[in-house]
């Protein structure tokens, strides 16, 4: 850990580091942050609307995970020697708990939110924190020493740890996303989600999808490895026809159905392996693991039904940002589906989804700044429309549907072209479509 008392701090996003001894000065690019009254309050000075020179006037900073590797403020205060930590290095410092902390290119959020949820369920009090709802710095100070935090972990996050150790540490899959922010360089990207077993000792877990291309033939130096996937693992859980499968050396163990789960789709069944091996790792009961896992209602905005009409089903997966979650969308439903696609494009390549896109989608209905780029790739292939707004989209794919055909927002693309956020865009197809006749 890094002394902070007295040391000078330049804060990229609000965390609150005074009340932890040291002299915070927040700069934060948007030009207006809602905890300006709580730094008014507790006199810690700031700067609004970009970032000045003031930035590095400082001892290290701590960044928040909105701030992309690549920006040129982190750029710059590099160039300058200037020590950078992320949020959760900052907030680990003080941690007395254990850690489990998850990463991976997709399923982030759904598996800390099932892990948070699996292990409250079981009785051990488990905190929920990091790029979802409360940032680790907000709680950490109330986190005692047989207290879990399951912490969902960005890469960026990762790029500027320094003695983060997770407990129990999770890679659920390593696709490409966000390129555009660490200037289209997998490897780079590929290694900052890695890191999170720099300090890993052998008394910890890495717990890694083994049927991951990257991950398979990836070699952890620290930790002790444990594996899931749907093909036969070693160590670790894997599926055998219906069930899920825990597997030591000789012993193997039926856990629960693949059936109990509420959350649709493949890839749950791999966010709820990897909840199952931390599960194992704690020596927890299976049947109270299983009853956990089936009383899991998902999370808001990823495959959320929203409403049938006529029998036709609205999904909301506002938060599928990459090609590869909308693969996995694609593959979660055996009916025609219409595809609501488009938004901001992160250097998307729709080669991925291709194959599966002529399968099963009837229609891309196309939105935002990247709607012209999808017409061209999939012009000659399947039907697609390029649509003027995104209320249009959901009515003309609405007024062309068929009984038992699926109206799927799954859009591949960042919201920022049309929306605050991709909550914002989830929330905007929910109202749409209650308000459909
Ligand atoms: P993240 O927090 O990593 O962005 P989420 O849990 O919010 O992930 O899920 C985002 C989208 O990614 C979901 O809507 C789903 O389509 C897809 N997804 C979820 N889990 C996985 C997984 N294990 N593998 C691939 N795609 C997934």
């Amino acid at each position: 850990m890094t002394e902070i008392k007295d040391k000078h701090i330049t804060i990229l996003g609000a965390i609150r580091a005074k009340k932890m001894g040291s002299i915070p000065f927040v700069s934060d690019y948007s030009s207006e942050l809602s905890a300006v009254p709580e730094l008014d309050e507790n006199s810690i000075s700031y700067e609004l609307g970009g970032h000045s020179d003031k930035v590095y006037n400082c001892d290290f900073i701590i960044t928040s995970p909105g701030v992309p590797t690549n920006s040129v403020v982190i750029v710059n205060a590099i160039a300058k020697g200037i020590k950078i930590f992320s949020e959760i290095e900052f907030a680990s410092w003080f941690c007395k708990g254990n850690i489990i902390a998850i990463t991976g290119s997709n399923g982030k959020t759904t598996t800390a939110s099932l892990c948070a949820h699996t292990l409250n369920k079981c009785g051990i009090n488990t905190y929920l924190a990091g790029n979802i709802g409360l940032a680790f710095s907000e709680i950490v100070l109330d986190v005692k020493e047989d207290d879990f935090v399951t912490l969902e972990v960005s890469s960026f996050q990762l790029d500027f740890i320094d003695s983060f150790k997770p407990k129990y540490a999770v890679i659920l899959n390593i696709t490409p996303d966000h390129l555009d922010r660490y200037d289209n360089n997998f490897e780079q990207y590929a290694s900052s989600k890695l890191g999170i077993n720099r300090n890993q000792d052998d008394e910890d877990f890495i717990i890694v999808n083994s049927d991951d291309s990257v991950l398979s033939k990836s070699k952890f130096e620290n930790g002790i490895r444990i594996e899931f996937g749907f093909n036969k693992v070693e160590k670790g859980v894997h599926k055998v026809d219906d069930q899920f499968v825990y597997n030591k050396l000789d012993t193997t163990e039926n856990i629960c159905s693949t059936d109990i789960l509420k959350i649709r789709g493949e890839h749950n069944q791999y966010n709820a392996m990897a909840v199952i091996c931390i599960s194992k790792m704690l020596g927890l009961e299976n049947d109270l693991v299983a009853e956990a896992l089936s009383s899991f209602d998902g999370v808001e905005h990823r495959l959320e039904f929203v409403r049938n009409i006529n029998g036709i089903d609205f999904i909301n997966d506002s938060k599928a940002t990459n090609v590869d979650s909308v693969r996995f969308a694609l593959n979660s439903f055996s009916n025609p589906i219409r595809l609501i696609l488009g938004g901001k494009d992160k250097g998307n390549d729709y080669n991925q989804i291709e194959d599966l896109v002529i399968k099963n989608v009837e229609k891309i209905y196309a939105i935002g700044s990247s709607a012209e780029k999808i017409v061209n790739y999939f012009n000659s292939k399947v039907d697609v429309e390029k649509v003027d707004s995104f209320e249009n989209a959901i009515t003309n794919a609405y007024n062309e549907s068929k009984n038992g055909d699926i109206v799927l927002l799954s859009p591949a693309c960042a919201s920022f072209d049309m929306f605050k956020n991709y909550e914002e865009r989830g929330k905007n197809f929910k109202n749409m479509v209650m308000n459909l006749k």
